[in-house]
């Protein structure tokens, strides 16, 4: 059985409770963070750690520890459960009141700080680098906050399963006709050697392998624009690709229908995915 960390302690996952009062379960009151694991290190801790910090200030929500505790706390289930390959997920909300109430509770509420861990051997070999996955569009329904990593992924989860009905693995979600992003990923295409992604505000999540993956292309001399694109000049790219933390760079090879490029992974995102994995596992820590 796995162990799991709830508000201070190691428990095996059976055992592990948390009021029905948590705001995080009445109102999607609080955030999240996934951290993937390689060789048994964490890939882009800080940059995680970082996010983390932002996304609880911009709820007016504390910090449940510091930030040298919560690497302690990560590495110490990903060494009681072994995991090698996998990630693990971190969830703050900000507690459970007295009661149902919309209006936030007062400093006394201790926000609650759960994480778990998912072993997935084979993450970094996986079969859909290889070949490629499938994307539809959908309309963008969400919030007008998608720069804060927030519980709230219902929209997402309507979006895969609109995707799986459609014989898809995917779904990039569309608002005044540009991509924002993917449900659970940032979307990108390369046409004529520039990489097009679209530019940081509040419609998508700042991701942290975004960032990373926009580095690295920079330093190998790729030219990058981050802008907004429509799903017409993608299925006109010659590569498609999404970035996530636990699917890194992943080639897309189909848009609603029409094959991207060769209808094959690109030798762009091919490459980007080749360093990514090279330097991250370096890197982890
Ligand atoms: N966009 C959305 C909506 C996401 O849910 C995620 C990851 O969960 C990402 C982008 C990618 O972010 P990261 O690279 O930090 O995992």
């Amino acid at each position: 059985m796995r162990t799991v960390y709830v508000n201070g302690q190691f428990v095996p996952e059976g055992e592990a409770k948390v009021s029905v009062f948590d705001r995080g379960f009445l109102f999607a009151d609080g955030v999240y963070e996934v951290t993937s694991v390689l060789g048994g290190k964490l890939i882009d801790f800080a940059g995680h750690a970082a996010r983390l910090r932002r996304s609880l200030g911009e709820l007016e929500m504390r910090m449940p520890v510091e930030e040298d505790e919560l690497l302690d706390i990560h590495r110490e289930l990903v060494r009681i459960n072994e995991i090698d390959e996998g990630m693990v997920y971190l969830q703050v909300t900000r507690g459970a009141a007295a009661d149902r109430d919309f209006a936030y509770p007062g400093e006394e509420v201790e926000p609650t700080l759960v994480l778990f861990t998912q072993s997935k051997p084979g993450l970094a070999d996986s079969p859909a680098a290889r070949a490629g996955i499938k994307v539809i569009s959908i309309p963008d329904a969400r919030w007008g906050r998608r720069d804060i990593k927030t519980v709230q992924l219902l929209y997402p989860s309507m979006g895969k399963m609109m995707a799986k009905a459609a014989g898809a693995d995917d779904a990039w979600m569309v608002e005044d006709g540009a991509v924002t992003e993917g449900t659970s990923n940032n979307a990108y295409i390369v046409k004529d050697g520039t990489i097009v992604t679209r530019q940081l505000g509040t419609e998508i999540l700042h991701g942290i392998t975004r960032a990373a993956v926009l580095r690295f292309a920079r330093e190998a001399q790729m030219k990058v624009e981050e802008r907004a694109f429509t799903i017409e000049e993608a299925q006109a790219a010659d590569e498609a690709f999404i970035t996530s933390a636990s699917t890194f760079v992943l080639p897309v090879v189909e848009i609603d229908g029409t094959a991207i490029g060769a209808g094959a992974p690109g030798p762009v995102a091919k490459r980007l995915r080749e360093i990514y994995l090279e330097e991250s596992r370096k890197a982890g820590i």
